[in-house]
């Protein structure tokens, strides 16, 4: 498999606090890759430097082969690479259907994004029955799944996901990783899932990476990470 995704040496953080020293991890195209580790330990900065947000200070990024590592923010969803941040950032006031259409990213044509709406409403048949509800109004699943709608309509090759599973039931959750797992094994879709609900992250994904303090301590096929007596009671509570 080629790899769609490559983090080589990424040092980044936040004034005088470095939060991620010399990460390197890859992702193939197809893949789900998860990125689990304790809170705090610097999950959420490196997709939201792979977005763009925060920049590398030292290392580079590469997606599809290009160096992106100094490309702005706004580049990468219109080239393929899409985050949902935590919780989702819906826009509470407006329908769901108006924010999927802020997904769509650059102006289209209305053909072109009734035909969006339509593709990520085949892929979440409930929010076609919500399309005219305020997403304030849904609950936290849904609200979830218009998130990762909304990421879809720009037509991803790779979705970064942070904690998909926060506030959600148990039922959710589950609904949530078997949508995922569907679009990366049916439409090709590579993700990246940074979770702390580690039993579930690792049994969707195919490879995982374990971040420690800002440190790749491990990576593997996730199947065998699940099994690892030292990450089941570190990150699994069993
Ligand atoms: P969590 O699951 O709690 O979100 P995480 O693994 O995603 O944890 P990060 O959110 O990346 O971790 O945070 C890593 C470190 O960076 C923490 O010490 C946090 O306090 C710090 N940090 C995160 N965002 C900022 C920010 N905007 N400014 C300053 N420090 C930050």
């Amino acid at each position: 498999m080629s790899t769609i995704l490559a983090v080589e040496g990424v040092t980044a953080g936040y004034g005088d606090a470095t939060v991620l020293f010399d990460v390197s991890c890859t992702v193939a195209a197809g893949e789900i890759v998860a990125v689990v580790g304790a809170n705090g330990a610097g999950k959420t900065t490196l997709l939201s430097t792979i977005a763009g947000l925060v920049p590398a200070r030292a290392g580079r990024i590469a997606f599809r082969g290009e160096d992106i590592t100094g490309r702005p923010a706004h580049w990468r969803p219109a080239h393929g690479l899409a985050l949902v941040a935590e919780g989702g950032r819906l826009f509470p006031f407006m329908s769901v259907e108006e924010n999927l259409l802020l997904g769509a990213y650059a102006p289209r044509g209305r053909a072109v994004l009734k035909e969006r709406l339509e593709e990520v409403m085949a892929v979440f048949p409930i929010l076609r029955e919500r399309r005219e509800q305020a997403a304030g109004k849904l609950s936290g699943g849904e609200r979830q799944m218009v998130a990762i709608a909304r990421a879809l309509m720009c037509r991803p090759d790779l979705l970064m996901l942070d904690e998909p599973s926060v506030g959600l039931s148990p039922l959710m959750v589950g609904r949530v990783f078997e949508i995922v797992e569907r679009l990366a094994r049916r439409e090709g879709l590579t993700v990246v899932l940074v979770e702390q609900n580690v039993t579930e992250a690792l049994t969707v994904a195919d490879r995982a990476y374990v971040l420690d303090h800002g440190h790749i301590v491990r990576g593997g096929p996730a199947a065998a990470l699940r099994g690892e007596r030292e990450i089941q009671e570190a990150y699994m509570g069993l």
